[in-house]
């Protein structure tokens, strides 16, 4: 029942919403963990992402990758000089 509430929250008032709360929210539902690191798709619920490199240093130094769906190849997360980003 509480899950509805926020799943409702989620899907309908987030514009109304700090972005603290709307992390709150997906961590709540389950998105993310409390790192912002995602667990599950936020559009089609699927558990398994594929790692992009999106910025790597000379020398092999991961800066920056996204974390994308396996199912519906959308970005789930961003992972950006040691911090997730929504
Ligand atoms: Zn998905």
């Amino acid at each position: 029942m509480i899950t509805l509430i926020y799943k409702i929250l989620y899907k309908y008032f987030t514009r109304f919403l700090s972005t603290e709360k709307i992390w709150e929210l997906e961590i709540k539902l389950g998105y993310v963990d409390g790192l912002g690191k995602p667990k599950k798709c936020r559009k089609c619920g699927c558990k398994y992402f594929q790692t992009k490199y999106t910025d790597i240093m000379d020398g092999g130094l991961v800066c920056e990758y996204e974390y994308i769906c396996e199912n519906c190849d959308s970005v789930q997360g961003v992972w950006s000089y040691g911090h997730w980003q929504v």
